[in-house]
């Protein structure tokens, strides 16, 4: 039986000085789908340390736990979460000597990107505007324009919770492929990471190519609206979402949620829609593209409940 009133006193002693945390709080606040119930702690800490010592007490309370970045490949249930969810939000230091970059796994990959802009060192354009933390990115390695996080990790630093240990993964070890990594096969938490960057490079160039890929997300993702991104991986031959285009569904709507209108690979949440809405709309989707092309495509969005 989980033992809620150990963990509580955990959390209320180091709240404030190791990390933060909030009781039965929404979920859909920690997700930009704006999905899901409540859970009965969300908890930010803000150091590795904090995160492990967390874990642990998590383990021998007994309380489920699952981290989370910044909860943009994510749809929560409607019901919430019983046990608690740790953000890594509030652990984001960067640490630059020349291109290498050291960075907590709840850095959001536009802020590096930005970063890296400042100091002129090219390598992360493709990462600006991916809503996404540094952890997130490597769990299912991120990419866009051509650009992937594979590319750039030296090394991941991690926590084991079945053995208690800090180890780390060279770039092979992570087994990258497209839109995936070790961590998704693993109970392994990401708290940080060695990045290299390509190298020095004209800022303008940089900024040119950064200020490029935002006008084209910006023309062609829905981003006034809440959604996970593309739902869909691509399958190999096939553009996921000129398929889902081509199959009649943009616009096709299971309560408040909605296959966008303007880009077919994402699902919007275009007016309170629930996680039900939305897991509904995903089988619509795939039956209809297995009808069609007889192929099952796979979620890349990660349903947490
Ligand atoms: C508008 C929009 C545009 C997007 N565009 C792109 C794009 O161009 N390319 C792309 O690849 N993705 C894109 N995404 C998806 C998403 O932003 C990326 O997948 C991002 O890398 C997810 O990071 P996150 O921190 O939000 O992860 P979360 O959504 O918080 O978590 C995703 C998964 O990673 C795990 N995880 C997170 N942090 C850790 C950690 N420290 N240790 C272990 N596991 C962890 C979680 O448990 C979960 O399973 C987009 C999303 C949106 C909403």
């Amino acid at each position: 039986m989980s033992d809620y009133k150990q963990f509580s006193v955990f959390l209320e002693s180091r709240n404030n000085k190791e990390l933060e945390y909030k009781t039965n709080a929404a979920l859909s606040d920690y997700s930009t789908f704006k999905i899901g119930g409540p859970a009965d702690f969300i908890v930010m800490p803000y150091s590795a340390e904090a995160l492990i010592a967390t874990l642990e007490c998590a383990k021998n309370s007994n309380v489920r736990c699952e981290v989370i970045g910044n909860g943009s490949n994510i749809l929560f249930a409607d019901e919430g979460f019983r046990g608690a969810i740790i953000c890594t939000s509030k652990m984001n230091k960067v640490l630059f000597s020349k291109n290498e970059c050291v960075c907590d796994a709840g850095v959001l990959l536009s802020l590096l990107s930005l970063t890296a802009l400042k100091k002129s060192l090219t390598g992360l354009e493709w990462a600006y505007g991916i809503p996404g933390s540094v952890g997130g990115a490597i769990y299912m390695n991120a990419g866009a324009y051509g650009g992937e996080i594979s590319t750039l990790v030296k090394e991941s630093v991690y926590f084991d919770p079945s053995s208690g240990k800090v180890k780390k993964f060279s770039n092979a070890e992570h087994e990258f492929s497209y839109r995936h990594s070790v961590f998704a096969d693993k109970n392994l938490v990401i708290l940080s990471a060695v990045l290299v960057l390509k190298g020095e490079e004209d800022r303008e160039k940089i900024k040119a190519v950064m200020d490029d890929f935002m006008f084209r997300r910006r023309s062609k993702q829905p981003l006034e609206y809440p959604s996970a991104g593309s739902v869909f991986k691509r399958y190999p031959g096939y553009y996921t979402a000129q398929i889902i285009d081509k199959a009649g569904l943009k616009g096709c709507r299971v309560g408040g949620a909605q296959v966008s209108q303007k880009h077919a690979g994402f699902i919007v949440n275009a007016d309170n829609a629930t996680s039900k809405d939305v897991l509904k709309l995903i089988d619509i989707i795939k039956e209809k593209i297995y009808g069609l092309y007889n192929i099952n495509i796979e979620t890349e969005i990660r349903y947490i409940v």
